[in-house]
């Protein structure tokens, strides 16, 4: 598996932890016109029934981790990778290579003025930023997260503060950042930073086109 940057002039990768406001802040850029790539969509498609995913899996994982309608039965795939570290490996050995060709596929198919590339764990997956021209990340404190990702889901705290466990610390994104967008008042402040980050990605889309 490569790191090598996507063959593309800019892009875009923007990631932040569950409840950061990844969403929000994406959806805002594309309104002033970039184009969103949702990296979680495409993996969802490759492990449905028929997607590119499923022939390695069947062959790989057996019939078990197979739904009758020919999708990756999640829940047990989920299981057997958070005990098995080889699985894990051998899974993400199968989606990784397929997930950077339609990803790929998908930003040079796209009409925006750049791609952006929405990575919910563009840290953790380590490869990621390497191929970006930048790494965008959406910043708050943990309280919020929590707080945030209860009142959309129901999780309890517990099961939150779990899943955040799980993901790279605010540090460590911080640690990879290019630009940093501060989600921690009303969704309205968020448009001036959000207007200079778009007019700074088009003129390096532009400069990067044009070499
Ligand atoms: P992510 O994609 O990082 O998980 P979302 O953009 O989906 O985060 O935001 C998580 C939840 O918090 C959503 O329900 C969203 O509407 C809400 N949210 C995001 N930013 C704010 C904010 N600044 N103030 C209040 N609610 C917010």
């Amino acid at each position: 598996m490569t790191s090598a940057p996507l063959r593309l002039p800019f892009s875009v990768g923007l990631t932040g932890g569950i409840g950061s406001g990844k969403s929000l802040v994406a959806d805002m850029l594309a309104e002033r016109g970039a184009s969103l790539i949702d990296t979680d969509r495409i993996a969802h498609a490759l492990t449905a029934p028929g997607g590119a995913a499923m022939p390695g899996i069947r062959e790989q994982f057996g019939d078990d981790y197979v739904t009758p309608e020919g999708a990756m039965d999640r829940d047990r795939m989920r299981q057997r990778v958070f005990s098995d570290p080889d699985a894990k490996k051998q899974l993400e050995a199968i989606l990784h290579p397929l997930i950077r060709v339609e990803t790929e596929r998908a930003a040079q198919r796209a009409s925006g003025l750049y791609p952006i590339f929405v990575v919910p764990l563009l840290v953790e997956s380590g490869k990621w930023a390497d191929r970006v021209s930048r790494v965008l990340v959406v910043d708050c404190p943990e309280s919020l997260q929590v707080e945030r990702v209860m009142r959309r889901s129901g999780l309890t705290q517990e099961q939150v503060l779990a899943i955040m466990a799980a993901q790279a610390t605010r540090e460590q994104r911080l640690a990879v950042a290019d630009d940093v967008i501060v989600n921690d008042r009303d969704p309205a402040a968020l448009a001036p930073e959000v207007d200079r980050l778009h007019a700074l990605y088009s003129s390096l889309a532009r400069a990067a086109s044009n070499q």
